[in-house]
C-alpha cells in the first residue's frame, strides 16, 4: 500500500501519465487514445472549442469594428468572458460544494473551502478567490485579448480566414494548446522563483484545497504574466474563434482542473472526467508539476510528481534546498 493514498480522500490509481507522444518508445496507439480522450469527448477542450464556435457565429462583433475604442465591440467580449466564466465557475462550485450533490466522491482532499480564515481575503476562501478571479483575472485576459483585436484590426497582427487556408486554420488549436503547455512552464517557474513567488504567487497558493473559484484566483502581476501567453497572436496567424478558444482554454479550463475533484457524478452516473491529480499535486506540495500533462517539461527538467510516496519524499527534499539557498 503506498503511503501517497493515506494523504488523500480520493487518489486516482497507478501513476500520473503524461502525454505519450513524448515518450521515449513509440506507441500509437496511446498517443491516438491521449488525443482522442479530448479531442472527441466532452472533455475541457472540447468545452472551449464549442464556447468559442458560439461566440463567434452568434456575438461577435466584425474586427473591423475593434478599430477605434468601441463600447460596444469591446464591452461585447468582456460579457463574452465573464458570462461563460461566472456559470461554469458558479454551477460548478454549486453543484460540489453548496448542494454536494456527490458528496466526497472521488474529491481529492476530504476538507472543505476554508472560512474564518485570516489567510484569505474577506477571511473566506470562496469569496476570495471570486474576487481575484473577477476583479483581476477577467479584466486581464480581456485586456489582452482587446490588445489583439485592436491590433488585427489596424494590421498590426496577422488575420486568418478559413478560406484561405482550412488546413492551417483548423490546426492553429492544437498549436495553441502546445503553446500554452510550454508558456505556462516556464512563467509558472518562475513565479516560484522565492521573491516572485511572495509578490505573487503566494496568493494562488493560499488554495492547497483548490476548488472552482481557485482556477484563475491570481494576483494581477501573475494574470498579466500568464495572459501574455495571447502574444502569439501577434506572430501566429489567426482568427477571433481561435482568440476566444485560447481565452476558455487558458481561463475555464483552470476552473475543471481546480475543481478538486476528479469527476463529475450526476444521477450517479459519470458525466465528465474533469479533475487533475498533476495539479492537485502542485498545490499540496508545491515544487513540482509546474507544467502540464500535455509536455512533458517536468520530467525533463526533474520536478514530475507521479503521485507516489517516493516523489512526495523528493519534492520536500527539492523544496528544502530551495529555501535554504
Ligand atoms: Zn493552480
Ligand atoms: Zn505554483
Amino acid at each position: 500500500m503506498d503511503k501517497e493514498s493515506d494523504r488523500w480522500n480520493y487518489k486516482p490509481t497507478g501513476k500520473v501519465q503524461l502525454n505519450p507522444l513524448f515518450s521515449r518508445s513509440i506507441r500509437i496507439r496511446a498517443i491516438f487514445e491521449w488525443y482522442a480522450s479530448y479531442w472527441f469527448q466532452l472533455s475541457t477542450t472540447t468545452l472551449a472549442l464549442i464556447l468559442a464556435l458560439l461566440a463567434w457565429v452568434f456575438f461577435f462583433p466584425s474586427i473591423s469594428s475593434f478599430q477605434k475604442l468601441n463600447w460596444q465591440s469591446y464591452g461585447t467580449l468582456y460579457l463574452l468572458n465573464l458570462v461563460p466564466h461566472c456559470f461554469f465557475a458558479g454551477g460548478i462550485h454549486h453543484w460540489l460544494y453548496r448542494y454536494k450533490g456527490q458528496a466526497k466522491k472521488f474529491k481529492f482532499d476530504a476538507r472543505d473551502p476554508a472560512r474564518d480564515n485570516g489567510v484569505y481575503t474577506f477571511r473566506d476562501q470562496v469569496k476570495d478567490n471570486m474576487f481575484w478571479t473577477i476583479c483581476s483575472g477577467i479584466t486581464l485576459w480581456t485586456l489582452f485579448q482587446a490588445v489583439v483585436l485592436w491590433s488585427m484590426a489596424n494590421g498590426f497582427a496577422p488575420v486568418l480566414t478559413f478560406p484561405e487556408n482550412p488546413i492551417f486554420f483548423i490546426l492553429v488549436f492544437p498549436i495553441l494548446i502546445v503553446w500554452a503547455s510550454f508558456h505556462f512552464y516556464w512563467i509558472h517557474r518562475f513565479l516560484h522563483w522565492p521573491p516572485m513567488y511572495r509578490i505573487a504567487h503566494a496568493l494562488h497558493h493560499r488554495n492547497i484545497n483548490v476548488g472552482p473559484w481557485s482556477g484563475i484566483s491570481m494576483h494581477p502581476i501573475e494574470h498579466f504574466l500568464f495572459y501574455t501567453n495571447f502574444l502569439i497572436h501577434f506572430i501566429l496567424a489567426s482568427s477571433p474563434v481561435h482568440l476566444m478558444f485560447h481565452g476558455y482554454m487558458q481561463s475555464i479550463h483552470p476552473i475543471f482542473s481546480h475543481s478538486g475533484f476528479e469527476k463529475l457524478y450526476v444521477a450517479d452516473k459519470e458525466r465528465a472526467s474533469m479533475g487533475d491529480f498533476f495539479h492537485q499535486l502542485h498545490h499540496r506540495y508545491f515544487e513540482c508539476n509546474y507544467g502540464t500533462v500535455e509536455m512533458p517539461w517536468d520530467r525533463w527538467f526533474g520536478s514530475f510528481h507521479d503521485g507516489t510516496e517516493a516523489a512526495t519524499l523528493e519534492t520536500r527534499a527539492r523544496k528544502k534546498r530551495m529555501y535554504e539557498s
